[in-house]
């Protein structure tokens, strides 16, 4: 894959132009043009421009080049010369930016702007990533004035936290809302600043309250309200993930749900169920293809999942859409990652367990049992001045036995006898290399109704999975092949050696 990757590479910086800013080319006949009433005049999509800096910084963290370095620096020079300034208050008053300047004068006179969160919102994740690798104060500064922007003067958040669902406001569009508030989140919690962190749990927990609790998301607040995107779900999964750390571990809970249920279902692993043709008669290159494309399909992740299905069948909103499209593939990847990196953290000593996940770290393995059993086992690697385990909610704690093996040593406590830090982690106080914990809790089997905007579905959890959905989707379908087995089945995977590090 290296040549195609190299050939992304290649295209990516093929849309710069002189000014720095990333212009988008023109793909569309000249009927879709006219239907527009409009010209196509080739620009800078502001959408575009938070997709470039976060492709760049990847790129940078990955190679060190310096050439990608001068493009980033030039692309955030760019962004801030074109944002209009008032006091703290940065924003763009149009979608895009053409070689001569904004396309309206008027618009910018009369300071009327499009969508801030689709526009300038999810930019501020992005660029704070740029600025926390190179420091780069440009970026920093955007960064800044537009979470000022979006908090105190955009309108995109009512004051009780709900989106505004307002045509000037995409319809609440979640994807570009959500992804707003996980950088909001990000940029909060780096620079200590607990009102954004407040902000952004008010607005968030308005918005589970109209997703399902297993993951699946609503596309907007209107015609697009049943289109999911794996891209909203996981700037959900990260904003839990922040708030969690930022003094509500609470929120463990959810992204552990959201993890184990639409984000790993929405992935596509059987692909005999999909059409496809092992000759290239029918391809027209560099346009359209269907050459083999289930087998190099294999892995992506879904672009609107329905709650039951890896299809959306488009009976409800626009009709049907994408399967697959390239942004929930980047962050479907991207939301296993956070994930990951996240099953276990380490804060002043503190060795805290916050995902009951499998996970080999340096300072422990975690083997997990669920949700065939309700059991996890540490296998502990290096000595911890304190450890802690997050136990889920529905777990009652006078039910979790401790079972510890140190040598001949060997200890059983209950949930009862122990310390915990706000309801949520169990202290097992300090353990030494060497020692094996045992945790058992009994697994519940519950049923709940979800509502995914206006349609209904009975739902079977097993602790946090789901395991069965009513109506079962038509074309791959979801969770309904999933087993709970008595007896966890384990499987043993020999670890292969690749670019210096050892993966399974
Ligand atoms: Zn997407």
């Amino acid at each position: 894959g290296k040549d195609i990757e190299e050939h992304y590479r290649h295209n990516l910086m093929s849309f710069f132009r002189e000014d720095g800013l990333s212009y988008r080319r023109n793909t569309f006949t000249q009927d879709v043009i006219e239907e527009h009433q409009s010209q196509f005049v080739e620009s800078a999509s502001m959408i575009d421009q938070r997709a470039v800096i976060l492709g760049l910084t990847t790129w940078l963290i990955a190679t060190g080049d310096e050439k990608v370095k001068a493009a980033a620096d030039k692309h955030c020079a760019a962004l801030k010369r074109i944002a209009r300034k008032e006091r703290d208050s940065w924003y763009y008053p149009a979608s895009e930016y053409t070689k001569t300047g904004w396309p309206s004068f008027d618009a910018v006179h009369t300071r009327l702007t499009v969508d801030p969160a689709a526009m300038w919102g999810r930019q501020i994740g992005p660029l704070y990533r740029y600025y926390k690798l190179t420091g780069n104060k440009d970026a920093y500064e955007l960064a800044e004035n537009f979470t000022a922007n979006i908090i105190y003067r955009s309108g995109v958040f009512n004051s009780d936290g709900s989106f505004n669902s307002a045509l000037g406001y995409r319809n609440g569009h979640f994807h570009t809302r959500m992804g707003t508030l996980a950088s909001l989140a990000y940029f909060g919690f780096d620079t200590s600043d607990s009102s954004i962190i407040s902000f952004v749990k008010k607005s968030y927990d308005w918005a589970l309250t109209q997703c399902t609790s297993f993951g699946w998301t609503p596309g907007d607040m209107h015609d697009q309200a049943y289109e999911h995107e794996t891209c909203t779900l996981v700037d959900a999964i990260h904003t839990g993930i922040i708030l969690a750390q930022s003094g509500y571990p609470q929120y463990w809970g959810c992204v552990e749900r959201f993890l184990r249920n639409h984000l790993t279902e929405s992935q596509l692993m059987e692909v005999d169920w999909i059409e496809d043709m092992d000759n290239k008669s029918m391809d027209i290159p560099k346009q359209r293809t269907y050459y083999k494309v289930a087998q190099r399909l294999r892995g992506a992740f879904s672009g609107y999942a329905a709650p039951n299905d890896f299809v959306y069948d488009g009976k409800w909103g626009r009709g049907h859409i994408m399967d697959v499209q390239t942004c929930c593939l980047g962050a479907g990847t991207r939301g296993l990652y956070l994930g990951w990196s996240n099953i276990v953290t380490e804060t002043r000593g503190r060795v805290m367990i916050n995902l009951l996940l499998n996970k080999a770290t340096h300072w422990l393995d975690i083997k997990s049992y669920m949700p065939h059993e309700g059991k996890i086992e540490l296998d502990i690697n290096e000595d911890i001045p304190e450890l802690l385990i997050r136990i889920p909610k529905w777990v009652p704690f006078g039910a979790v036995e401790i079972y510890r093996t140190q040598g001949e040593r060997r200890t059983t406590k209950t949930g009862r006898q122990t310390g915990w830090v706000k309801k949520v982690y169990m202290k097992l106080g300090s353990a030494v290399k060497g020692e094996t914990i045992t945790i058992t809790f009994p697994m519940q089997v519950r049923k709940t109704v979800e509502k995914a905007w206006t349609l209904e579905y009975s739902v079977k959890w097993c602790g946090d999975d789901v395991i069965h959905i009513d109506p079962a989707g038509t074309y791959y379908p979801l969770y309904n092949n999933r087993k709970v087995h008595k007896k966890t089945p384990i499987k043993t995977k020999a670890l292969v050696r690749s670019q210096g590090g050892l993966y399974i």
